[in-house]
């Protein structure tokens, strides 16, 4: 199960489910407010196929009930699917980098038994609840609030923008545990199961723009009461710094991954279009600046997907870098996902903009790649403890298009040669 067949698959069973989607959210959309509102479904159907593939479990080791692939195959076997729908790839992200994975690394055996065979096989689904109103970026503020009480923990705050959180039977949850001053320090990571029927559980929906078949959701706790035998308690009390780090890594290299994805996606549809269509007497793939615009997408392609591996590389490793490696790949591949399909929606026309046509909906799906799992400026901000100015540069995609003539670029190969030959360390380091 890789590349190949994910890709055949993701083609035969999305297209559907990416239909029906959307044309729930325009119902959605068009009914909103009257008594006859009709809600934004969960793609349940979809969930099931994509479990009965073993693709909610890759993560997860094969003991208990997963696929068991390491780094390098996660990346192949998951490209295929933001290829086709970056929405569908989210889903299925969330539940392997975020929802199952700080499981993996730090919960103990008993958590591992009583959550991972029920992920793997698609039963029970995770989300993850790190953001909150306001707070972001800046997650080490985060103000949601595990209290322990006699008999468990009480749990009082917001999350938002949560993915899944209407289907999911557990979230992994960042709550502060210390004083708000002690910012990271204070914070613990748990899992907690979600009753729905609790009335001091409220979900919300929250319409969005593009990625139609994912959604997300406002989730507010209030005196939300999560007994001791439920063993909530996700690593070291005040170690989720640590955790959330380290989840945060796993999950970017899958991000960009999913960036890469979408850049594909993009540019086939922009080579496909570029072959079609003729004007001055010629296909437009034969102009001049259409054969450069697409020559320079794929040279950032493969510069973009080589970076997707080297931080699938660093992780599989160990390496304590993996966390820059990871930074890197997903902020490349994530503007590179956002220019190349902005792009490719350019290079339909004007064709590219209507609602009948597949260019507009990647564009807009590409766009919270910029966003989600550290912005873009956290990104840099990161990488600049350890990278040069020049150095971020030279994979950025898109810096001198398309003025710049790709002859005058270093080719795809020769960037790949010089950042293997980086050795990445701390910048601040004496
Ligand atoms: C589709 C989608 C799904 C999501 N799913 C989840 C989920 O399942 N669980 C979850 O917890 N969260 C989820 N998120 C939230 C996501 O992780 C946050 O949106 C992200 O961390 C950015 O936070 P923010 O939106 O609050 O932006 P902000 O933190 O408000 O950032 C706003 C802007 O400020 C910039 N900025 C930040 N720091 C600096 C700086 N130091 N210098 C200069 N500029 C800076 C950012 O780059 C950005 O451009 C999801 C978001 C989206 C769009």
């Amino acid at each position: 199960m890789m590349r190949e067949s994910n890709h055949q698959w993701a083609q035969a069973v999305m297209p559907q489910y990416i239909e029906s989607s959307r044309l729930n959210f325009y119902q959605h959309m068009a009914t909103k407010g009257t008594a006859q509102e009709i809600p934004i479904l969960f793609p349940h159907a979809f969930i099931k196929e994509a479990a009965a593939r073993g693709l909610l479990g890759m993560v997860i080791p094969e003991r208990y009930g997963g696929l068991g692939l390491i780094p390098i195959e996660q990346v192949t076997a998951f490209e295929p699917i933001p290829q086709v729908d970056a929405g569908g790839g989210l889903k299925i992200l969330v539940q392997n980098t975020l929802g199952a994975y700080p499981i993996i690394k730090r919960g103990t055996d008993a958590q591992k038994e009583k959550y991972l065979p029920s992920m793997a096989s698609g039963e029970l689904l995770g989300c993850i609840g790190l953001s909150e109103p306001g707070i972001g970026s800046d997650l080490m503020s985060l103000r949601c609030r595990a209290e322990k009480v006699d008999g468990g923990w009480m749990i009082n705050g917001e999350k938002i923008w949560i993915t899944s959180a209407e289907a999911a039977g557990i979230m992994v949850l960042a709550a502060r545990t210390g004083t708000q001053e002690s910012r990271g320090e204070g914070i613990s990571g748990f899992i907690i199961p979600l009753d729905h029927q609790s009335p001091q559980l409220d979900i919300h929906v929250i319409p969005k723009h593009g990625q139609h078949t994912s959604q997300f959701y406002t989730v507010a706790f209030k005196d939300y009461f999560v007994s001791d035998k439920e063993d909530p308690l996700l690593g070291d009390l005040n170690g989720g710094r640590e955790l959330f780090r380290n989840t945060l890594t796993a999950s970017r290299i899958w991000i960009a991954t999913q960036g890469t994805g979408v850049a594909l996606h993009a540019y086939e549809m922009a080579v496909h279009h570029a072959n079609e269509l003729e004007m001055y007497g010629r296909k437009l793939v034969d102009l001049p600046l259409m054969k450069r615009n697409l020559d320079h997408m794929k040279r950032e392609i493969d510069i973009a997907r080589h970076l997707v591996r080297r931080a699938a590389w660093a992780e599989q490793q160990e390496d304590a870098h993996a966390h820059v490696w990871a930074s890197l790949a997903k902020v490349v591949a994530g503007e590179l996902a956002f220019l190349a399909s902005h792009d490719a929606e350019l290079i339909y026309g004007a064709t590219g903009y209507i609602m009948e046509s597949e260019p507009g909906y990647i564009a807009t799906d590409a766009e919270p790649i910029r966003i989600y799992e550290g912005a873009r400026e956290v990104q840099v901000n990161l990488l600049l403890k350890y990278l040069t100015e020049e150095q971020l540069r030279l994979p950025w995609p898109r810096a001198d298009h398309p003025v710049k003539p790709i002859e005058e670029l270093p080719t795809a190969d020769e960037v790949i040669a010089t950042i293997e030959s980086w050795e990445i360390k701390s910048r601040n380091a004496k």
